[in-house]
């Protein structure tokens, strides 16, 4: 199969399209990108990564930044984790508190913000916010093997201004007993999460611990990357993760930046970007993207 000759395909007709939906507009950093950006890597389980369109320009990986608090949670406090925060779709928007106030602080899965908070939470642990993102960028480092990773510090502040919803969010779980932290200690550090930036290909590199292929890096037990492939496959794209299941057949997550995570298990790690988002808060070309490389690669985990 000539996976690179698909690539380029996508981006022809990626590039082609007149609707390319709406940059988020929460914050400025956000708002001002160019929506006619478009890239896509695809990091192969024998090591070569193939890229189409704009693979190599950087932007903020916001909510695929759960993927890797997660699996550091899960060796972190193992089982545990499942009592402070669910494994179900939660059939709401990604900053909904409306679960909160009916089922007791207990956010619904670690993937939409009040869970993420959760996760983010259990790694700070009583730890300094800044040994925390340390270990994290460490973590991302080392998965995608390349030290140039950072976190945007623009991005990171005008989150933290605009981050009131989410603030409220950790203090409604604090007030239900689910905040292990002082919530500004948490939120601050989740605001620094979600502003790293990364390219395509090195999020398609970073990717590749999950892909249960040989000569991979080894960063998790192949029970946790299980289970964090399960949820990203059953609650990784907020309200559409059943249209996502349905088209794509992979697990994945995405991010208010454009940016989407899949992993083809055994196969490949697949990393797509466009700012321009649709109705769901999803990349509107990256979700078109993955449904025409799935189909034309027939990678699925239902194979
Ligand atoms: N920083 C965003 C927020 O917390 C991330 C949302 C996302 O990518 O889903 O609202």
């Amino acid at each position: 199969m000539d996976v690179q000759r698909i690539l380029d395909d996508i981006g022809t007709d990626m590039a082609a399209r007149p609707d390319r939906g709406l940059a988020a507009t929460y914050i400025p950093e956000l708002a001002g990108i160019d929506p006619a950006q478009f890239g896509l890597a695809v990091a192969l389980a024998d090591g070569r990564v193939l890229t189409t369109g704009d693979a190599d320009v950087s932007f903020s990986i916001q909510s695929v930044s759960k993927v890797f608090t997660l699996a550091l949670a899960l060796g972190r406090q193992g089982d545990g984790l499942w009592s402070r925060v669910g494994r179900e779709p939660s059939g709401h928007a990604f900053n909904s508190i409306l679960q909160l106030e009916t089922e007791a602080g207990i956010p619904r899965n670690p993937f939409i913000n009040a869970g993420a908070l959760v996760v983010t939470d259990t790694i700070l642990d009583g730890r300094a916010p800044k040994e925390t993102l340390a270990e994290l960028v460490q973590f991302v480092r080392a998965a995608a093997d390349d030290d140039d990773l950072h976190i945007d510090a623009d991005v990171a502040r005008s989150e933290q201004a605009h981050g009131h919803r989410n603030t409220a969010l950790a203090e409604f779980m604090a007030a239900h007993g689910n905040m292990r932290n002082p919530v500004e200690k948490t939120c601050g550090t989740y605001f620094h999460q979600c502003a790293i930036a990364m390219t395509c290909r090195q999020l398609a590199l970073a990717g590749r611990f999950l892909m249960g292929a040989p000569d991979m890096p080894r960063l998790v037990s192949p029970a946790r990357m299980r289970r964090v492939l399960a949820l990203m496959m059953t609650c990784g794209h907020y309200d559409a993760s059943g249209d996502f299941a349905f088209r794509v057949g992979l697990p994945g997550k995405s991010g208010v930046g454009g940016g989407i995570l899949v992993i083809a298990p055994g196969r490949a790690s697949i990393a797509v970007w466009s700012p321009g988002l649709n109705a769901n808060g999803n990349s509107h070309l990256g979700s078109i993207a993955m449904e025409m490389l799935a189909a034309r690669t027939g990678w699925s985990v239902f194979d």
